[in-house]
């Protein structure tokens, strides 16, 4: 039996944390070699750099193509959707996201669109409306680049699924993280093919409903939440 792989899909590196910078301070110098070499350390064999804007991505791919055991992801977080029309010109950021993937891609490390959805609990940073249409243009990055999506989903999961409906033919799959729905939430959006689901760990925490929702999602799809699949799935390519 081959050995099983660990794979970490979603590793925040372009937070200012791993520069040392918290609260707008600096505290210490940057710390992702440390980081990475405990986790090679601990039998982490790849591990995929999570890009929440046009600049962050850039800043995951410059960070991916330093490891060949490093990848990433391209794409506008739900939280961050107001950039594509700060931009002047919500167009123009699409394009420069597509070149970006495809540049990505031509490299060997753009592996997934993403992270993008939809997040209803922080709506201070991004209304719905906006959410919604930015999460919708970015199934034309999926669907350019035939790359499966690293999704995140909070709260929002009838206009999520309606979304995701609507562009079934765009998308080959991917995971949905940050899930914190209803049973049937879990339903629905297992139906879609090729698509698993990570529970958001925040509610897990509090025992939340979702903990147990969550729970049977981990029944029937164990190795999705653990990422499993989704590693062969991304690195079938
Ligand atoms: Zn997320």
């Amino acid at each position: 039996m081959a050995p099983i792989r660990m794979i970490d899909i979603a590793v925040n590196f372009t937070d200012g944390m791993f520069k040392g910078i918290y609260n707008g301070k600096q505290h210490h110098v940057s710390d992702i070699a440390t980081v990475l070499s405990r986790a090679w350390n601990a039998g982490v064999d790849r591990i995929i750099v999570t890009g929440g804007s046009l600049e962050e991505s850039k800043e995951a791919l410059a960070i991916a193509e330093t490891d060949g055991r490093l990848f990433c992801t391209v794409g506008v977080h739900p939280t961050r959707c107001k950039e594509f029309e700060e931009s002047g010109d919500p167009e123009k950021h699409f394009q420069g996201l597509l070149a970006l993937a495809k540049e990505g891609i031509q490299k060997g490390k753009v592996v997934a669109i993403g992270e993008c959805g939809l997040d209803y609990d922080r709506l201070h940073f991004c209304p719905p409306e906006v959410q919604k249409k930015y999460f919708e243009k970015q199934f034309e990055l999926a669907y350019a680049t035939k790359l499966p999506m690293f999704l995140h989903m909070r709260a929002a999961a009838e206009d999520f699924c309606e979304i995701m409906e609507r562009n079934i033919n765009k998308f080959t799959g991917g995971v949905t993280h940050s899930f914190t729905g209803s049973a049937e939430d879990r339903d629905k959006l297992l139906s879609f093919h090729n698509m698993y689901i990570g529970e958001n760990a925040t509610y897990t925490c509090h025992l939340h409903l979702t903990c147990l929702v969550a729970m049977h999602a981990v029944i029937w799809h164990l190795l999705a939440t653990l990422y499993l699949p989704t590693i062969v799935f991304l690195f079938r390519r």
